[in-house]
């Protein structure tokens, strides 16, 4: 028996802008957590780029997460995976000046249901982005998997053109607190 889902297509633009040098503001604030999560606080995952380096860029961002305790990314496989992680050579349109962007699915009730991260691997190599400065980027991008949004917090991982940090204390706490948050109350825009 086939059940169809409705799927509501919630965030366009999770976008990771690339970092020209502009200077981090200063701040304690709270990593924000959007109104969508995964029911538990485990995904599971599939590549869908043959690139060892890339590869192992994730696998880094999937450790650091896991490290945390708050959240799990376990492998998955080709039939049974809640997200896929790959890598773009788009420079143009809606990925202009970014170094990575997530796309997420939610149900109608605001849980997430799939979604798909792509590092840009052309604008990366563009502006001399380092390994570990890709592992910052997809550690990001796998934030907003987990539902995090933007934050101003100078030590965020989820700084808008965070390219320097790696997941802080604000990042755990937030996803840690996950599951206080309401689910589906308000509808994300592109951030
Ligand atoms: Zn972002």
């Amino acid at each position: 028996m086939r059940k169809r889902m409705r799927l509501v297509l919630v965030m366009l633009a999770m976008l990771l802008t690339l970092n020209l040098g502009s200077v981090a503001q200063a701040s304690s604030a709270a990593t924000p957590f959007s109104s969508h999560r995964w029911r538990h606080p485990e995904v599971t995952y599939v590549y869908n780029t043959k690139s060892t380096y890339y590869r192992s860029i994730y696998q880094k961002a999937i450790k650091a997460w896991n490290k945390t305790g708050d959240f799990k990314f376990v492998a998955g496989t080709a039939k049974s995976h809640d997200i896929v992680l790959t890598t773009s050579t788009a420079t143009t349109g809606k990925y202009n000046m970014l170094a990575g962007i997530t796309f997420t699915k939610a149900d109608s009730v605001g849980y997430f249901t799939s979604a798909t991260v792509k590092l840009l691997r052309k604008n990366l190599a563009t502006y001399k982005y380092s390994k570990s400065d890709r592992v910052h980027v997809a550690e990001h991008e796998l934030g907003h998997v987990i539902g995090l949004q933007h934050s101003s917090n100078s030590h965020s991982v989820m700084m808008a053109n965070n390219r320097y940090n790696a997941i802080a204390g604000v990042d755990k706490s937030a996803v840690a607190k996950r599951d206080l948050m309401p689910v589906g109350k308000s509808s994300l825009s592109a951030q």
